[in-house]
């Protein structure tokens, strides 16, 4: 099965390209690493054919965005990605009038390391694998597709996108209410326990910033981490040096992380950040009745003032 875009759309997107309405459009193409494709930047209508959609669509392309200020950018998005975008217009880096917007309904991407997993190899050893339809092909054995997708896509809150200029894909899947399980059973664990899940999760971080470099809401031009005077953060693998970038980078994102998994996808290491971005999530939707990047008309928390907020977090 043809993973290019159908007709239609690279039709859209290059007379876009024609017309001067977008300089670049940010898509996928086929990647080099089995099972990821990779961002691509097209700037000539010619080039358009390069473009695919499938199951290994993984990157959240919103993170491109901040690369492209000051242009007028068209871009592929899946729900979660939206969401980015849509929240991105929250904080006022983009306007809607300088997008151009194909979505994507998205029925999930594959996890390449739960499919190393089912093939008994490493994730940097899986070989001649690749997409058969709905389908993953490899070591002489067929997994569905649907059985090999990451947490966020089993649980995804939204899988069509709220905003588009033009709409592709197809998707049974039922969006899912914002998920809570795993945040619930942390919470469930007194102190000291939630402390050694937060401890041995980061012990395997080596602060790559790869997680960062991923998250469409990571745009500041210089991260604190960068900082040289002050530095805020050495750059080392102790212990406190990596606790101290996540817990900062965690706290930067309450009430602005859009639940979107980039993150944890681009994780070498593995981290779970999942676990602990989703439980300042639910802590926001709960305190101020509020998701990033869901209704493009509402304000973010840390931007706007209620009377009645119970402020009970004021030492008075
Ligand atoms: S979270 Fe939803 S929209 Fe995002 S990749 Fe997964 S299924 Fe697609
Ligand atoms: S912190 Fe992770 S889940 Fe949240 S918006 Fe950024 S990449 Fe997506
Ligand atoms: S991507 Fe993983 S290893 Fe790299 S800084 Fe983020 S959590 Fe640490």
């Amino acid at each position: 099965m043809s993973n290019a875009l159908p007709p239609r759309i690279q039709e859209t997107i290059a007379g876009w390209l024609r017309d001067g309405e977008i300089d670049v459009f940010i898509g996928y193409e086929a990647g080099s690493v089995p099972l990821r494709a990779t961002p691509v930047f097209i700037r000539a209508p010619e080039d358009v054919g390069r473009l695919i959609w499938d199951a290994t669509c993984e990157n959240n392309l919103a993170a491109f965005l901040s690369l492209h200020r000051g242009k007028r950018v068209g871009i592929m998005a899946k729900g979660c990605d939206a969401r980015a975008i849509v929240a991105l217009m929250q904080e006022g880096q983009w306007t809607r009038e300088t997008l151009r917007i194909v979505g994507v309904a998205c029925p999930g991407v594959v996890d390449p390391r739960q499919v190393a997993g089912a093939l008994g190899v490493a994730v940097d050893e899986l070989e001649d694998v690749g997409l058969d339809g709905e389908q993953i092909a490899g070591g002489g054995r067929l997994l569905p597709c649907g059985d090999m997708l990451y947490d966020t896509c089993t649980s995804c809150s939204q899988h069509t996108p709220a905003i588009h200029d033009a709409l592709m894909g197809t998707c049974d899947g039922e969006d899912a209410p914002l998920d809570d399980a795993h945040v619930r059973a942390m919470e469930a664990l007194d102190a000291d326990a939630r402390w050694d899940v937060f401890s041995a999760e980061m012990s395997r971080c080596n602060l790559c910033f790869a997680c960062r470099n991923a998250c469409p809401m990571c745009y500041c031009n210089q991260c604190f981490v960068d900082h040289t005077a002050p530095r805020w953060v050495n750059e080392t693998v102790e212990p406190h040096d990596v606790q101290f970038f996540q817990i900062m980078r965690t706290f930067h994102l309450a009430g602005r992380c859009v639940g979107c998994g980039a993150c944890t996808r681009a994780c070498p290491q593995g981290v779970n950040l999942r676990l602990f971005l989703d439980k300042l999530r639910l802590d926001v939707a709960e305190l101020f009745g509020y998701e990033a990047g869901v209704d493009p008309e509402a304000k973010p928390p840390l931007a706007t003032y209620r009377e009645d907020d119970p402020n009970d977090f004021v030492i008075g």
